[in-house]
């Protein structure tokens, strides 16, 4: 049974009737472009086959009844107010509809979901777009993707609480199946950009090494402050208004503990753009060495990695990857992998044997295809 029939069939099992449709976001993985949604800047993410599914139907009585396979128990909350634990994102896209103005009511969902959480793989964001599209679409607001996307990174902002950009939410709702998606964070305007993997005899791996460290969040939120601290003593409204070209003079104008998150993002910029062009051109295989000097800036300057991540991308390069970088916010989470085709089962045992030999929980490695971004499904 697919995911899509199945949260079909368990919604009527819930509720005791049918559903008034099914709606799916899928999770993502960042090809390159980290931490520069934080500074207003370019990435370029890819959709997963992985997704979220909301079956729902609309309810009279202003009620929200939320519901999710990977929870038990119902959580029943007014729409508009907050909900308790996971129930907080759905509770949240509604809260922010209100905000917008939207007139939406009760309704009753099921969740089921194929995103692993907290891998980096932005859950999270596919949870939120699937509610949004879901809601959308009972209530008929004709909201386009990229209201939805700016609506459900408000929602995880401001109700619950996760201080992210707003990428993982634009990818998830704006991605396009076989493409890459070229973000701009400011001004929410992309182009979906070919990714021909496998007419290329390339793969796109993820290796999912199953560790959150706690330190994340407090670390996230520091280096986003210094990123907005450094755009500050530059005089500029985003550390994206900083050219290449300029690198050099604003590090020297601003304190030594910010130059590294500093280089980071302007370098980082850079190599989306030379990314993009490169996907544009139609080459490829020359993309992999820009993703693994974006691991080593995130390692080195922006210092968000951590030695799972490090490992995965050393023996993955050294094992004959073209290219290998940790994906998401790090500390944890994911990694994604450029490979040959031929060469990708030797890769992947490479990473896992890594694993083992340091002591590491084994990690999921599993190929990305460019999948579609959030539709309706029945
Ligand atoms: P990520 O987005 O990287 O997967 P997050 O910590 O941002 O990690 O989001 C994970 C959280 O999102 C979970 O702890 C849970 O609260 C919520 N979530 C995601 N998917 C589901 C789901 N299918 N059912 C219930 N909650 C979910
Ligand atoms: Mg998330």
């Amino acid at each position: 049974m697919t995911t899509a029939a199945r949260a079909a069939t368990a919604f009527r099992a819930r509720y005791g009737t049918g559903c008034a449709g099914v709606w799916a976001a899928p999770g993502r993985v960042n090809l390159i472009g980290e931490y520069t949604d934080l500074n207003e800047g370019w990435v370029l993410p890819l959709a997963l086959p992985h997704a979220t599914y909301v079956a729902a139907r609309p309810r009279a009585d202003g009620v929200l009844h939320l519901h999710s396979a990977a929870a038990p128990g119902v959580v029943r909350v007014r729409a508009g107010d907050p909900a308790p634990g996971w129930a907080a994102y759905p509770a949240a896209v509604v809260r922010a509809l209100h905000e917008a103005g939207a007139a939406v009511g009760g309704a009753d969902l099921h969740v089921e979901s194929d995103v692993p959480t907290g891998a980096g793989l932005s859950s999270s964001a596919a949870l939120l777009v699937a509610t949004a599209l879901a809601l959308d679409g009972l209530y008929g607001l004709g909201l386009a993707r990229e209201d939805i996307a700016r609506l459900a990174r408000h929602a995880e902002n401001a109700h619950v609480g996760v201080p992210c950009g707003v990428m993982d939410q634009t990818a998830s709702a704006c991605c396009t199946e076989g493409h890459a998606l070229h973000l701009d964070t400011r001004h929410l305007t992309y182009r979906q950009l070919p990714l021909p993997l496998a007419a290329q005899g390339l793969r796109l791996l993820v290796v999912d090494t199953g560790v959150t460290h706690a330190v994340g969040a407090g670390e996230y939120a520091r280096r986003r402050d210094g990123c907005h601290e450094a755009a500050r003593a530059l005089g500029v409204r985003a550390l994206r208004d900083v050219p290449y070209e300029e690198l050099e003079p604003a590090t020297a104008a601003v304190p030594p503990r910010l130059r590294g998150l500093l280089r980071h993002v302007v370098e980082e910029n850079r190599r989306v753009a030379a990314v993009a062009a490169l996907l544009t051109a139609g080459d490829l295989r020359a993309v992999g060495p820009w993703l693994t000097a974006g691991h080593r800036s995130l390692r080195d300057g922006f210092r968000v990695s951590c030695p799972e991540l490090d490992l995965a991308v050393a023996a993955a390069c050294a094992a004959g990857a073209l290219g290998a970088r940790m994906t998401g916010a790090g500390f944890g989470g994911s990694a994604v992998v450029l490979v040959e085709e031929a060469g990708a089962d030797e890769v992947g045992r490479a990473v896992r044997d890594a694993f083992a030999t340091a002591g590491f929980r084994p990690p999921r490695v599993f190929p990305a295809v460019a999948a579609a971004g959030a539709r309706r499904v029945a």
